[in-house]
C-alpha cells in the first residue's frame, strides 16, 4: 500500500447516504467486470467494479455483530487494500454504460473517494500534492501563476473577443505546443480571441477525481467571474478533462454558468461549417479517433472530432472496434497513471494495438492526457503508431502559409 495514511484500525462510519440506494440496486451480475481497463490489468474480484460494490454494501450493512467482531479486530472495515482498489479506478465510466441497472459509477466513485478523504485514510501519497499545489499556485504542477500565459506572447489577443480560450494546467505548464497549435488555428479562422492569463485557475479536475472536493466552488466562481469581465459568451477549452470539469461540475457547483463551454473540436466543426476554416492540403494518410472519455461517454461528443477528420483531404478514418459510447479508455484518468504508471501504460498498449489492428498509422485525440499516455503505450509497445492532438492535425492540413 502506497498511502502514508493507514486504514490498519479501519474506519467504523458506513458509506454516504447518497449511494445507498445504487448499492442496493447492484444485482451482482459481473457486466461491469469485463468492461473495465483496470479489473483487466489485476483480474481478482476485489480489483473489480463488482467487487467494490459488494465491498461497499457490506460495508454499509455493518451492525451489532460487527461491533462484537470488532472487539477481536474482526469486524468488515476500510483497510489500506480497500482504499487502494477504491482508487484503482480510471473514471472512464464503462461500468456505468454496461451497468443493467444503471449505477451512476463515476460519481459514485467520486463520492466513495470524498468519503475517505473526510474519514483521513485517503488521497493516496500521488494525489496528496495536488490539493496543496492548486491552493497556493492554481496548478497541479507547482509552477508560478505569473508565467500561466507565457506561451501566448506571440499572440494577438482581442480585448473584444468571441471566445475566451481556457487553455487548463497541462497545455499551459507542459504541453504548451497544444496551447500554441490551438490558438495558431483559430488566428487563421479570423477568430478573436482571449485568454485568462494569470487568472486563469486549475479547473480542478485533478482534486475532484480523486475525492478532494473543497476548492471548486470558489475555483468555478473565478473563472465565472474572469468569463463576465471578458464579455464573450462562450469558453472553449482543449482538454477532454478540463471540458468535463468547467461544464458539468462548475454548473453543478454554482449553477448556471451563463456561457457556453465547447471543446475546440466542437469549435472548429462549426468554423469548417461556417466557411471560416478550409484546407489547403491534401494528407494520403490512414488515421483512428480515440474517444477521450471525459468527451465521449462522460459529455456526449463523438461526431464533431470525426467530421472535423473527414473533412481533411486525402484522410481516411478507421474506427476501432470499441469507438462513441463503447470505446477504450487510454489508461490516464483519474489520477490513476499519477498513482500507478505501469499498469496505466498497460492500458494504453492495449488501446494502441486496437489502432494497429485496423490498420491506422497515427492516433487522433482530443485530449493531452491520452496523448501522452497512448505515446507511452507505444512506446512500450515499440511500434511506430503516434497520437497526435486534432489541433495539430488540422495546423498541418492548413498548409505552410500559415
Ligand atoms: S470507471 Fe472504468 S476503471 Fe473505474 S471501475 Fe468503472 S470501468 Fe473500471
Ligand atoms: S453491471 Fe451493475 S448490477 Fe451488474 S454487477 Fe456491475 S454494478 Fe452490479
Amino acid at each position: 500500500m502506497g498511502s502514508e495514511m493507514s486504514a490498519e484500525k479501519g474506519t467504523r462510519n458506513r458509506p454516504p447516504k447518497s449511494i445507498a440506494k445504487d448499492l442496493d440496486a447492484c444485482l451482482q451480475c459481473g457486466y461491469c467486470r469485463d468492461v473495465c481497463p483496470v479489473f483487466e490489468q489485476d483480474p481478482w474480484e476485489s480489483a473489480s467494479p463488482r467487487g467494490k460494490v459488494y465491498m461497499l454494501k457490506q460495508l454499509d450493512r455493518r451492525g451489532f455483530m460487527d461491533r462484537i467482531l470488532s472487539v477481536f479486530d474482526r469486524e468488515i472495515k476500510v483497510t489500506d487494500d480497500f482504499v487502494e482498489r477504491v482508487y484503482w479506478c480510471t473514471s472512464c465510466g464503462m461500468c456505468e454504460e454496461e451497468c443493467h441497472v444503471e449505477i451512476p459509477f463515476p460519481e459514485l466513485w467520486e463520492e466513495v473517494k470524498a468519503w475517505l478523504v473526510e474519514q483521513g485514510v485517503a488521497p493516496l501519497d500521488a494525489h496528496r500534492a495536488f490539493l496543496k499545489r492548486v491552493e497556493n499556485v492554481k496548478n497541479p504542477f507547482n509552477e508560478p501563476e505569473s508565467t500561466r500565459g507565457d506561451w501566448s506572447k506571440e499572440f494577438l489577443l482581442s480585448s473584444k473577443p468571441e471566445v475566451m480560450y481556457y487553455v487548463g494546467c497541462t497545455e499551459s505548464f507542459r504541453m504548451q505546443r497544444i496551447a500554441k497549435t490551438t490558438a495558431t488555428v483559430l488566428k487563421a479562422a479570423n477568430v478573436k480571441f482571449n485568454v485568462m492569463g494569470e487568472e486563469e485557475w486549475c479547473c480542478t479536475s485533478p482534486l475532484l477525481r480523486t475525492g478532494q472536493k473543497g476548492l471548486t466552488e470558489s475555483f468555478a466562481r473565478h473563472t465565472q467571474e474572469q468569463m463576465r469581465r471578458s464579455g464573450a459568451n462562450v469558453m472553449l477549452t482543449a482538454c477532454a478533462g478540463c471540458m468535463a470539469t468547467t461544464k458539468r461540475d462548475h454548473t453543478k457547483a454554482i449553477g448556471p454558468l451563463g456561457y457556453e463551454v465547447l471543446h475546440v473540436a466542437q469549435y472548429a466543426e462549426k468554423l469548417i461549417e461556417d466557411g471560416r476554416l478550409s484546407f489547403n492540403r491534401t494528407i494520403p494518410r490512414k488515421v483512428t479517433y480515440h474517444d477521450p472519455c471525459h468527451l465521449g461517454r462522460h459529455a456526449g461528443v463523438f461526431e464533431p472530432p470525426r467530421n472535423v477528420i473527414e473533412s481533411i483531404p486525402g484522410i481516411e478514418l478507421v474506427e476501432m472496434p470499441r469507438n462513441r459510447r463503447k470505446s477504450r479508455c487510454c489508461g490516464a484518468g483519474a489520477g490513476f497513471k499519477a498513482q500507478f504508471d505501469e499498469y496505466a501504460v498497460n492500458i494504453a498498449a492495449g488501446r494502441v494495438q486496437d489502432a494497429i489492428d485496423v490498420g491506422s498509422e497515427q492516433i487522433i485525440t482530443t485530449c493531452p492526457f491520452c496523448a501522452v499516455n497512448l505515446n507511452a503505450g507505444a512506446k512500450q509497445l515499440g511500434v511506430r503508431q503516434p497520437t497526435i492532438d486534432l489541433m495539430q492535425l488540422i495546423l498541418e492540413a492548413l498548409g505552410p502559409s500559415v
